[in-house]
């Protein structure tokens, strides 16, 4: 399947695009796409539709919002449920008229659920090191979240007199409209345009939260990291995100990125690593002790005779499989140090091992015709 398309990119507008932007790009392209101007025309069809999709998403505040964060991976899948987007029939009359602007302000959360509203969501990042995933670490660190205004304790008012049921909705934050889609007539909730589906009108918003409700405010954050935890992987804490007044906080998400290892590089739950080693250690063998994440150190054994570019696996001291038990692989890969300096005296003594361990010219032939039987097997 193709990559889904950026919403942006679909519109050719750029991220800051105010609602009007959006709806000027979505008029034109929703006019030159459409199936009446288009008869029997598959890829305007579906161009059509995706055009609609990212009008329906972007002129969402809360939706759009949601995908600036998360993009088209949201943490509770498609907005337009498990289906995905489904197109709507929209006329042209209506692209005209701006008759389409109700249709796509009531296809989110729509359905009388005025007392349902829900913050937004919020992704933060945390960096931990391989060490702490190892160990199921228990963690504790400080962000600036959104959080309930101490001010007003959320309300958004000043007093609790400056707040009033919003007239146009009676308070229930929605008003049902009638509206032409295709050849049907539709009964369509949607936000009150007064109140903006709060029900409720302030007339002396809280200073210090400018009515919202809600202020940015440093926060202990603990978690515990899921033993083996892939890079990128993200911990919900359900109602810690955004509070939203009358309705119920967003949830708060701890993507883990891992931190990058002095020497390891971690593959799934292989940890992979390159040993450097002088020229009398590949030669004559060695063992080496190194720290380990595991807390026990980790011995390599080099037998004698190892080559550059060979590797020797450590089995089961690699990172915890995610589920079930067990561990991945240390794989540790050969490399040949050679000195950056080189003294008259070392000369001196590598040219008297020549004799024992250099390479003969006259038999640099069959030592080249050797390594190719090797390497072919
Ligand atoms: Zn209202
Ligand atoms: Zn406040």
């Amino acid at each position: 399947m193709a990559e889904k398309r950026d919403y942006y990119d679909i519109l050719g507008v750029g991220k800051d695009a105010s609602d009007d932007d959006l709806k000027k790009a979505f008029r034109s392209l929703a006019r030159k796409h459409h199936p009446d101007k288009n008869p029997d025309d598959p890829e305007a069809e579906q161009l059509f539709k995706e055009v609609q999709e990212a009008y329906a998403v972007l002129s969402n505040p809360e939706q759009r919002r949601t995908y600036d964060m998360f993009g088209h991976d949201s943490p509770g899948g498609s907005p337009f449920g498990p289906g995905g987007f489904e197109g709507v029939n929209i006329n042209l009359d209506d692209l005209f008229s701006g008759g389409f602007e109700s249709i796509f302000s009531s296809m989110f959360g729509g359905g009388g659920r005025s007392r349902g509203r829900r913050g937004h969501d919020i992704l933060i990042r945390h960096t931990v090191s391989l060490e702490q995933i190892f160990e199921e670490a228990e963690i504790e660190f400080e962000a600036e979240i959104s959080a309930e205004c101490d001010t007003c304790g959320g309300t958004g008012a000043k007093n609790s007199d400056d707040i009033e049921t919003c007239q146009t909705c009676n308070g229930n934050g929605q008003i049902t409209q009638q509206a032409r889609v295709g050849p049907f007539v539709q009964q369509i909730v949607s936000d009150c345009p007064h109140c903006r589906g709060d029900g409720q009108i302030i007339s002396n918003p809280c200073n210090d939260c400018d009515g919202s409700g809600a202020m940015p405010k440093e926060q202990k954050i603990r978690i515990s990291i899921p033993t083996g935890a892939a890079d990128g992987t993200r911990l919900r804490m359900r109602g810690k995100g955004e509070p939203i007044r009358g309705g119920q906080s967003g949830d708060l998400f701890i993507q883990i990125e891992t931190e990058p290892h002095p020497w390891f590089e971690r593959d799934g739950p292989d940890l992979i690593m390159a040993l450097p080693l002088g020229y009398p250690e590949m030669v004559l063998g060695t063992e080496i002790e190194l720290p380990h994440i595991d807390g026990k150190p980790l011995k390599i054994e080099v037998p004698p005779a190892s080559r550059p570019s060979e590797t020797i696996i450590i089995h089961r001291r690699g990172m915890p499989y995610r589920r079930g038990r067990g561990r991945g692989d240390v794989t540790i890969l050969l490399k040949l140090h050679v000195p950056n300096k080189i003294t008259k005296a070392m000369k001196t003594s590598l040219n008297s091992l020549k004799g024992d361990f250099g390479l003969p010219l006259d038999e640099i032939e069959d030592a080249v015709r050797r390594e190719a039987q090797d390497r072919r097997g």
